[in-house]
């Protein structure tokens, strides 16, 4: 039996959240005014339908709400229609696939282990189980491994590609895999499959203009709005052509959700008109420095970080081969002194995905709260000294030292 209220369980993840240092690439704080909409009585009202057509009556301000949202989100990321009412991230994705192609179809995406998401054809995920998967991954140097993927394409003439990547740290070349569905139409009479980009890790960068807008270059993006973009949980879906948000339309509903969230839609709104700022610019620029100069660091006492870098938000550090420690032991440890990240697995891990190689670690929450790159080169030399400790079992006797020294670069910031 749980004791406390839900309001007390509320507060005990406030204090959590700010006593914290979160490094998580996929999550943000929103806003005051995202989360005022996010929490508001519009969490009373049903709308099935879309804005003009609705199943409900009462629908005039839930109208206004959705109509504004899908401006500003076409405004932002420069497309024609987009479909706000996706209730996550992965529900965009379903969407995507029910509404371009059929159950048994051929899809082509990344491996979960080259830094895939589940939706893009595990087999523990809808994706993987209603289709047939050909998984692509990255090279050596932890680069997507273009020509592989074209050698896949032609191999296996799938019926829609998908690019985009949960734990990838790299630009994505958006215009490369055009290029190569474009030459494998020339060859196979003008048939090419669908091209899906699933943005949601770096769709803040690509509003705040530091990473390529993969909406010229895709048939259909989709994207969460709570990762860089720093908005409320949720999902969207943008195109350029009238056929396809036709069928999108459709799919989401009435053919995969209900009634939407106009509360989070309004919400989603705020974002992309708070992401449409010089401040997020700024914000988004910060984000990559700061992942920049904190992975630099780790470099520089020549631990091993998957593809030697970052271009973006995020970066992932391979422990076991820097350190000899599990990404697992490392979550663990790390939580102790108050620094959240999530273990991952590495490219071709010799470790179980609960065990893991590797930490991922983003740089967008803490960018949020103000952190620049000295803040994030001082907590990796607290990282580098404490897993030293923890390989030699004497971490216990340090963790006040360095919880403290944390709520010093946490404090210092206010
Ligand atoms: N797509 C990518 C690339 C992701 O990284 C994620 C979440 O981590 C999703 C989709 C799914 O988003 P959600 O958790 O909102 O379903």
């Amino acid at each position: 039996m749980i004791e406390n209220s839900y309001e007390e369980i509320i507060e005990l993840e406030a204090k959590r959240q700010k006593e914290n240092v979160e490094l998580i690439a996929s999550e943000n704080y929103v806003s005051e005014r995202v989360l005022k909409a996010a929490g508001s009585i519009l969490t009373n009202k049903y709308a099935e339908g879309y804005p003009g057509k609705r199943y409900y009556g009462g629908c005039k301000y839930v109208d206004l709400i959705e109509s504004k949202a899908i401006e500003d989100v076409c405004k932002l990321f420069n497309c024609k229609y987009a479909n706000v009412q996706p209730h996550s991230g992965s529900s965009a994705n379903q969407a995507v696939y029910r509404a371009l192609i059929n159950s048994g179809d051929t899809v082509m995406g990344m491996d979960l282990g080259a830094g895939g998401h589940l939706t893009h054809g595990h087999k523990m995920s809808f994706s993987g189980q209603d289709y047939n998967i050909v998984s692509y991954g990255i090279d050596t140097n932890g680069i997507i491994n273009y020509e592989e993927c074209e050698r896949l394409l032609n191999e296996y003439n799938p019926q829609m590609l998908i690019v985009g990547a949960s734990s990838y740290s790299r630009i994505i070349d958006y215009k490369k895999f055009r290029d190569i569905i474009e030459k494998y139409a020339v060859s196979h009479n003008g048939e090419k499959p669908y091209y899906m980009v699933d943005m949601a890790h770096v769709a803040g960068l690509v509003a705040g203009g530091v990473h390529p807008n993969p909406v010229p270059y895709a048939d259909v993006v989709t994207s969460t709005t709570h990762k860089t973009l720093r908005g409320p949980r949720g999902g969207i879906i943008l195109t350029n052509s009238e056929d396809i948000i036709k069928k999108i339309n459709k799919t989401v509903f009435p053919g995969i959700q209900g009634g939407p969230l106009e509360h989070i839609i309004a919400a989603k709104g705020i974002c992309f008109e708070e992401a449409n700022t010089e401040d997020f610019k700024k914000y988004a620029k910060q984000v990559v420095s700061n992942a920049k100069a904190f992975a630099n660091k780790f470099i520089e006492y020549g631990w091993k970080i998957i593809s030697d870098g970052t271009d973006n938000h995020m970066f992932v550090l391979d422990v076991y081969n820097s350190i000899g420690i599990t990404g697992k032991e490392v979550e663990e440890e790390l939580d102790k002194i108050n620094v959240t990240v999530n273990k991952n697995q590495t490219p071709n891990d010799i470790l179980p995905p609960l065990k893991s190689s590797g930490v991922r670690i983003g740089t967008p929450a803490m960018t949020t709260k103000g952190w620049k790159e000295e803040n994030f080169e001082k907590l990796a030399n607290i990282i580098i000294e404490y897993l030293k400790l923890c390989k030699e079992g004497k971490q216990e006797e340090v963790q006040n030292k360095y919880k403290e020294e944390i709520q010093r670069i946490i404090n210092n910031i206010k």
